[in-house]
């Protein structure tokens, strides 16, 4: 059986012009010096007992995507990938086949980490088996390559394709009601609200939130279901960015320009200007969230958080100064991934409207614009943008 499927491929020449030029011009990243083709391959096969094939009918484009397909990301994630792969880890699809409880034509959602239950590795590593399989520490062995989640592993396929290969405890059954759209926000939004839990916010507490495309929003909204934060502040560039914030519990939004300022007045902290250089506080955010994963962002997080205050990091970070965590004794917390809060994803997505965030999809044959679309949406009023690869 053979399957249509976008395949990220790894040149040094290209992955040099990405990270030369990458971002700063439009069109190339998705044109000549692209990482992606669109191949016919062999469908992946199920490994082992308890996998199953999986039909993609949507898939997001993720910013970490986007950072992996610009060259921009860590070389550390090497290590971790096996090549070439078929991105796409944010999947609602279609099971093909019975599985452990669920019936073929089921929809699922897709939670994409590789840990030692799907790899059938035993005994279970020890995050494994208290089950925080987001933290695994076994993601290069056992019956799959290499491949910290599904969507960074040559033997599983991606959503960005037509078929994939998925184990029984990466599936979650998508209750009939959720309209494909919403239910492609699972695994965005799990990722939401487990970097509201590893923030672990104090009641009442100043928060600041620094991006406002689909991490940010989706943090705000978390912020308000699970946590009893104060005034959050968020920091948005769009004006339709604005006011979703806006209408998913932001108290204030502002330009980046006006940030500093704006956590300043709000929590009544003292301005310092460096030398050629960005102005902090002293005093600020109690907790901020980093949810735009660039370097001016990174650094605006830092700057705005009071002394032990914690900054989460909610998506792949950006190479920066730490002056800040050192001088001002900061909680640096990472937050990966959306393991573990599945289930309440998806009881939040019922009943909302989270789905409206989807703005676009796209056949897997005009893929150089759903790219180009992705690495704009903010510009051009959009938020998520995913592929359809039930679309010819
Ligand atoms: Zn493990």
């Amino acid at each position: 059986m053979t399957t249509l499927a976008l395949e990220l491929h790894r040149s040094i020449p290209r992955y040099l012009a990405q990270r030369t030029i990458g971002r700063r011009v439009p069109g190339l990243l998705a044109g000549p010096i692209s990482s992606l083709r669109l191949v016919h391959r062999e469908a992946p096969s199920p490994p082992a007992g308890g996998w199953a094939r999986v039909r993609p009918v949507l898939s997001g484009i993720c910013g970490s995507d986007l950072t992996t397909l610009s060259g921009e990301a860590s070389l550390y994630f090497s290590a971790l990938v096996s090549l070439p792969f078929v991105p796409g880890h944010e999947v609602v699809g279609v099971l093909s086949n019975d599985l452990d409880g669920l019936s073929a034509g089921q929809r699922v959602v897709l939670d994409p980490v590789l840990g030692c239950e799907a790899r059938g590795i035993a005994p279970l590593c020890h995050p494994c088996a208290r089950s925080d399989h987001g933290l695994c520490e076994r993601v290069t062995g056992g019956h799959v390559a290499a491949g910290l989640q599904t969507g960074f592993c040559a033997d599983t396929g991606g959503g960005w394709s037509g078929s994939l290969v998925a184990h029984r405890s990466q599936l979650h059954a998508v209750p009939d009601e959720l309209a494909d759209e919403t239910a492609l926000m699972t695994e965005p939004l799990a990722c939401a609200i487990h970097a509201v839990r590893r923030a672990n916010v104090p009641r009442d507490a100043r928060v600041l939130v620094v991006g406002a495309g689909t991490v940010g929003l989706l943090t705000i909204a978390a912020l308000r279901e699970f946590s009893e934060a104060g005034p959050v502040v968020a920091v948005a560039k769009h004006a339709h960015q604005a006011a979703l914030a806006r209408a998913y519990g932001a108290t204030e939004v502002v330009p980046p320009a006006e940030a500093l300022g704006a956590v300043r007045r709000a929590t009544q902290a003292f301005r310092l200007h460096p030398e050629r250089s960005h102005p902090f506080l002293l005093g600020g955010a109690d907790v901020t969230f980093e949810c735009a994963g660039s370097r001016g962002s990174m650094d605006l997080a830092l700057r705005s958080t009071r002394a032990r205050g914690r900054v989460v990091l909610a998506g792949m970070p950006p190479r920066v100064d730490l002056s800040p965590a050192w001088f001002r004794e900061l909680e640096v917390v990472g937050a990966y991934s959306g393991a573990g809060a599945f289930d309440d994803s998806l009881g939040m997505l019922a009943g909302s409207d989270i789905g409206r965030l989807v703005s676009a999809t796209y056949p897997l044959d005009r893929w150089r614009e759903a790219i180009d679309h992705a690495l704009s949406a903010g510009r051009l009023g959009s938020v998520k943008i995913a592929f359809d690869p039930t679309k010819e």
